[in-house]
């Protein structure tokens, strides 16, 4: 006999549907050990249910945390219009071999958005197609982000996109230390300029370097952290910090996605968007 769902439940399943639509999912599995429909449907009610709840009753805190990077050369401040100061940045990069990842790239990727953004993504560093058209996230990764960001009702342009080097790693590896900590002024000239509302951190690469805390990617989710590059606008009260999943790692593991979309809908909750808002309605 077919049972009906209870308004939330039924609202909360067509927005999990939604956003998977949106990240490109349109094939839905059933757990192999689920032996009728009646136990299948109950197992996602119960988990939809779980979630729900998890979300009526988190309490996220502001975490202080202290940023290392201090901006040490700021030839933009007291430049008021944004556009200009990120093209000052960009020109004090020049063709920069400050650091050893000049060596393998194509294009320096210095970052793309809105230079008034109140959201802000920081990923890791380019990969090679971003090296190759000196964009960040325009690979398969990227094509994720568009439809994080476009599940979220923003587009592309109405947020800036990084990473915390603007060089393409050999073989796509983990940016070392020296390369992040030589690279990362910039990114905080550029975030000081922009003065986001939000900084979503997307990966333990990005997180780790942006907080300056050793955790997990699970220890640092689910938490907002404060956050300000040293020497920035002292009238601008600064950034909140969230920590997600990598698009890249939500490609190689989609069972991610749905706790990426909690930390998409913390975020959206501080920024006051409706999920069902869609950008140019
Ligand atoms: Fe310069 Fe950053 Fe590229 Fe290193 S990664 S060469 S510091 S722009």
């Amino acid at each position: 006999m077919p049972q009906t769902l209870d308004p939330e439940l039924r609202r909360a399943l067509a927005e999990r549907v939604r956003y998977c639509h949106e990240m490109g999912i349109y094939d839905f599995y059933r757990r192999e050990n689920a032996a009728t429909d009646g136990v299948s449907s109950a197992v996602v009610e119960s988990e939809i249910r779980e979630e729900m709840a998890a979300r009526k009753s988190a309490v996220v805190p502001a975490i202080a945390a202290t940023n290392l990077v201090a901006i040490t050369s700021s030839s933009e401040s007291g430049i008021t219009d944004p556009i200009a100061a990120l093209q000052l940045i960009r020109e004090d990069l020049g063709d920069c071999t400050r650091c050893k990842l000049h060596k393998g790239r194509t294009n320096l990727v210095f970052g793309v958005g809105s230079p008034r953004a109140e959201l802000m993504f920081v990923g890791e560093g380019p990969g090679a197609d971003e090296d190759a058209q000196g964009e960040p996230f325009v690979g398969r990764a990227g094509q994720l982000l568009n439809n994080m960001i476009k599940a979220m009702g923003l587009r592309r342009e109405d947020v800036y996109i990084a990473n915390i080097v603007k060089c393409r790693p050999p073989g796509n590896r983990t940016p070392e230390p020296d390369e992040c900590e030589t690279c990362s002024p910039f990114l905080m000239r550029q975030i000081a300029t922009i003065k986001p509302k939000v900084i979503v951190a997307l990966g333990a690469t990005a997180a780790k370097n942006l907080l300056a805390i050793s955790s997990s990617l699970g220890e640092l989710r689910g938490h907002w952290y404060d956050f300000k590059p040293a020497g920035s606008d002292p009238s601008w009260p600064g950034a909140r910090l969230a920590v997600t999943y990598h698009p890249a790692y939500l490609l190689r593991d989609p069972r991610q996605k749905g706790e990426t979309w909690k930390d998409l809908q913390m975020v959206m909750k501080y920024l006051g968007i409706e999920p069902s808002k869609k950008a140019g309605e």
